[in-house]
């Protein structure tokens, strides 16, 4: 049995004060001037903390207050009321929601899981991946050892081709085949984000982050600065086709990606001279005819397709198909070709929670690539000024190295341990074995047409005239 893989979080608090959902406001006007009035029974001290006498009207939009709403109720004049913090709701946009900002940068913070499905009020469906409900029979009906229990769950992937069949000489040695395999611990590759306050050190604290983590972090290759380099075997050199010419090869790199095009045959030859040791990944932006190119690809002899979705996890230039979708049709389209085992499935694009690399890795992905969740565990607020050049609201840019790799390591802390949770409770114990195993996972879209596709439809033979 392998040594157990364990990441090691510890709180790393925020450098700036959080925007809050709620905030509480309280009226002087009308106050019965109780002998104890309720602010000073808050049981978490929130007034006290904010160090405003309890007869001023205050406005506490901050992360202090935690909605107990015990002083709103308390009041015997009605004085206090819970408000929406319109800043808070204006962060984001639809698909990296309020919400799921503030969730990332408590794991961020605390590298825990966050507690949401206490009086969950929401709706049990949605679109993309929220229309997907995961098996949770070892829940119900347990069978074996919890998560923590003596049975180890692995929660690590092959990146490469697997040989079909081991070969051995005369003398029963194993003979090499050239398949070559890169095995990560956790089945998440990071990467540089698209936009953000980034500077040099944000990268470094990434990529000490990706060392601690035993993953990787893909940079894109103009990116990479020479002391960068010392780490190189962490890093994922990201390559276009204009990157090429003049391009320096290293042989400690251990993967590179290309951002694939119609020079792809040529220029994939040409990254496998430069860079010897390394497995050569491809990147399919998931517009026009992908499937094609997709087996394009393979039949080049690439062992490694990242599926490129899009910043919202649409599939490419189709806002109404999810990535959810899109690595299914793939993963199908392999199996019935009788590829799937020899190659490795990445996806990438718009993953923003934990149970969206299981999710993934049940519709047929080997592993996943998350961006813009470790950008918000440095407290971004997806509020998109460094686009425009104008200043971060928080800094990222100004934070140290060891801040950076401490909260990277408590987000994928928090997803390692949900990714557990969620295993435990289908009592699968190897995440390769996750994949593409549908059977445990029950899509909306399916349920529905089951059940209801029929109402209304009339059989032949049965119309009325
Ligand atoms: S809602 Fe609860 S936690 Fe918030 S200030 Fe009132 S008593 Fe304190
Ligand atoms: S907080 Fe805004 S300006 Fe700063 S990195 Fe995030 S999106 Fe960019």
């Amino acid at each position: 049995m392998p040594s157990k893989y364990v990441i090691h979080t510890k709180q790393t608090d925020h450098r700036f004060e959080p925007l809050t959902k709620s905030g509480v406001i309280a009226w002087e006007e009308g106050c019965l001037k109780c002998p104890v009035c309720v602010k000073k029974e808050c049981v978490y001290g929130v007034y006290e903390k904010r160090q405003l006498s309890p007869g001023q009207m205050i406005d506490s939009i901050d992360n202090k207050c935690q909605n107990c709403l015990r002083c709103v109720q308390n009041c015997p004049a009605q004085l206090i009321q819970k408000s929406i913090n319109p800043e808070f709701m204006e962060m984001g946009d639809t698909h990296w929601t309020p919400d799921i900002i503030a969730r990332l940068w408590y794991q961020g913070e605390t590298g825990k899981i966050p507690v949401s499905g206490a009086g969950y009020p929401g709706p049990f469906s949605g679109p993309g991946f929220d229309s997907m409900w995961t098996d949770m029979s070892e829940i119900v009906r347990p069978t074996r050892d919890g998560i923590h229990g003596r049975e180890y769950i692995s929660t690590g992937v092959d990146i490469g081709s697997t040989p079909r069949n081991l070969l051995f000489d005369k003398e029963g040695r194993m003979v090499k085949n050239g398949s070559a395999i890169l095995d990560i611990p956790l089945p998440v590759i990071m990467r540089v984000p698209d936009f953000g306050a980034i500077s040099d050190n944000t990268i470094k604290g990434w990529i000490s982050a990706a060392k601690r983590l035993e993953t990787l972090l893909a940079i894109p290759v103009k990116r990479i600065m020479p002391d960068f380099l010392k780490l190189s075997g962490h890093i994922i050199p990201v390559i276009s086709s204009t990157d090429i010419d003049g391009l320096n090869g290293d042989e400690h790199t251990r993967m590179v990606e290309y951002i694939w095009d119609e020079n792809g045959l040529r220029n994939m030859a040409k990254l496998k001279e430069l860079f010897p040791s390394a497995l050569v990944s491809v990147r399919l932006n998931l517009k026009g005819e992908y499937q094609k190119e997709a087996l394009k690809i393979i039949e080049a002899g690439c062992s490694i397709i990242n599926l490129e979705g899009s910043y919202n996890g649409r599939a490419g230039d189709d806002a109404s198909r999810y990535m959810k979708d899109t690595i299914r049709e793939i993963h199908l389209l392999l199996v019935n070709e009788g590829l799937r085992d020899e190659l490795t499935l990445l996806a990438s694009g718009g993953f923003s929670m934990a149970e969206h690399v299981a999710k993934s890795i049940l519709c047929g992905a080997d592993a996943v690539y998350v961006d813009f969740p470790i950008l918000i565990a440095l407290e971004c607020r997806m509020c998109r000024r460094c686009e425009k050049r104008l200043p971060c609201p928080v800094e990222i840019e100004k934070a140290s190295i060891n801040w950076v790799a401490a909260r990277t390591i408590n987000i994928m802390g928090a997803w390692h341990n949900q990714l557990l949770e969620v295993m435990g409770a289908m009592g699968i114990r190897d995440v390769r074995r996750l994949r593409g195993e549908v059977g445990r996972a029950m899509f909306f879209e399916e349920l529905d047409e089951n059940i209801f596709g029929s109402l209304n439809r009339i059989e032949e033979g049965f119309e009325l005239d």
